[in-house]
């Protein structure tokens, strides 16, 4: 911005004006004068949001503490969040899928029927407990068998299928809590119901894979079938026969899978039953015709849709609800150790299992903070939309009743604004505006209420113009748009 004509009255205002208390704030910080266009309290700073200058505090006996695993996201990390957020929003709508929200808080049951009494999530890592009423209750440890659920009380099956819903929502589980496992995290879920088309599993894979790319991130499908329950009993059986010599090698807990679910032996993170999962027999080859044809259609489509991906033979998931197409996201140079960005896949008896009509089924599960940490990682910055156009700065009561109404005009006009009503200092405002990374500071002060005038300033130059009040909406409009 040119320097504006007007601005060297600025320096010729009385000392009891506005004017002199911006001169004074800039002198205090050894700026050069306002007409000579910088200063420091302008230097635009990695602008950080109001917590970045909390420090943290030392933990102090009896001082409530959030709990282990459960995380508080400060102001300052909600760009990431509201990035992932309408990224994912915005995609899922794009692909016609209809947001559903379920509550955090279902009938344990519920997860016991659909995921399988023998899977991890349900023996060990349940936020379970009977409420008042003596119900059994549990904070959803995953999305998919409440929106199922949801699809059956609500008739859903009585609408055109397929039926596509999204949520994004937190999720509990009582895990080991460390870097990127939490007890409380957040996922976005798609899913499709009322049709067994192979090309919906290759869409719902290749949504978790634009997700991603969307934001940035370089990601491969693993996938893989699981069969249907035609042909997954011979596999079953060629699993056993050939973990059942190799029991004495296996962890406790797969001892105890290996007669009532051996496929979970595949997904054990134990090094030596790991290590047996090797050679074991691949899943693939004991696939039927159709659930064979089923794998090859997906893997054309992805082909198609340049989604890259590898077929990983012994792919299973954690929950015992899914038939024919498993699938899970890593990152492009992970390997099958690196913990997942994501996962879904096809479920094609549950709304049965939970009572309704047999309705085939497919989605995803992606987990927002190994988003997040994969965007750090990768140094991916967010925009962050909640920097303020203008940050409204007043001097003295007239002038801050005027900011009031200000403030309001500039809102309703639709620019992002800031404001401080209850510091009366002109530094301390400005080095609010200057934290918050306002692009402009319009400043009211006594002189400027009789004068029917404002002051804006260009926080990045450090330029300052005197406007007609009656202008300031129009004049700032057309700045904003400029800048
Ligand atoms: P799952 O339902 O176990 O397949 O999980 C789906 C996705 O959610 C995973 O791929 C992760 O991205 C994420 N996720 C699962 N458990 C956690 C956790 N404890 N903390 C953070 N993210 C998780």
């Amino acid at each position: 911005m040119a320097p504006s004509k007007k601005s060297p009255k600025v320096k010729a205002k009385g000392k009891s004006g506005t004017k002199t208390a911006v001169k004074k704030v800039a002198k205090k910080q050894k700026v050069a004068a306002v007409t000579a266009g910088r200063s420091t309290v302008n230097k635009k700073a990695a602008p950080a949001a109001p917590t970045a200058a909390v420090a943290s505090v030392p933990r102090i006996k009896g001082m409530p503490q959030s709990l282990r695993g459960m995380k508080d996201t400060l102001p300052l990390e909600q760009k990431f969040w509201r990035r992932v957020k309408s990224v994912a929003e915005a995609l899922a709508q794009a692909y016609g899928f209809e947001c559903i929200d379920t509550p955090i808080l279902e009938m344990t049951s519920l997860f016991v029927r659909s995921a399988g009494t023998q899977t991890d999530v349900i023996e060990k890592e349940m936020f379970s407990f009977i409420d008042r009423g003596g119900d059994n209750v549990t904070l959803r440890p995953e999305g998919t068998a409440p929106v199922v659920r949801a699809y059956v009380n609500h008739g859903m099956v009585n609408l055109p299928q397929p039926v596509k819903l999204y949520y994004i929502g937190p999720m509990f589980r009582y895990e080991r809590p460390q870097q990127g496992r939490y007890r409380q995290h957040h996922q976005f879920g798609v899913e499709v119901f009322g049709d067994d088309n192979p090309i919906l599993d290759a869409e719902v894979a290749l949504l978790a894979y634009l997700f991603y790319k969307e934001l940035g991130i370089s990601s491969i499908v693993r996938i893989n079938s699981l069969g249907c329950n035609e042909c997954r009993p011979t596999y079953r059986e060629e699993l056993i026969n050939y973990f059942r010599p190799k029991r004495s090698q296996l962890c406790d807990d797969c001892k105890r899978r290996l007669s009532k679910n051996p496929l979970r032996l595949l997904d054990c993170k134990e090094e030596g039953c790991a290590a047996l999962k090797d050679e074991a027999p691949q899943l693939v080859d004991s696939l039927d015709d159709s659930c064979k044809e089923h794998l090859m259609r997906v893997l054309e489509y992805l082909d198609d849709l340049q989604v890259p991906y590898v077929l990983d033979p012994h792919l299973v998931r954690g929950f015992d609800y899914y038939t024919r197409t498993v699938f899970e996201l890593i990152p492009e140079d992970g390997d099958n150790k690196t913990a997942s960005l994501g996962g879904g896949g096809r479920y094609d008896n549950l709304v049965e299992q939970l009572g309704g009509r047999p309705t085939p089924a497919c989605g995803f599960g992606i987990g927002l903070e190994r988003a997040i940490l994969q965007m750090k990682a990768q140094e991916i910055d967010p925009p962050d939309d909640s920097i303020p156009d203008v940050f409204v700065a007043q001097l003295g009561d007239s002038a801050r009743r005027k900011a009031f109404a200000l403030f309001e005009e500039l809102r309703d006009a639709g620019l992002r604004i800031a404001g401080n009503f209850t510091k009366n200092s002109l530094k301390a405002q400005l080095e609010i505006a200057n934290r918050l990374g306002a692009k402009y500071t319009v400043i009211l002060g006594q002189q400027e209420v009789i004068d029917e005038t404002i002051l804006i300033r260009d926080m990045e130059s450090g330029m300052q113009e005197i406007v007609d009040y009656k202008k300031a909406v129009s004049d700032l409009k057309k700045k904003i748009v400029k800048s």
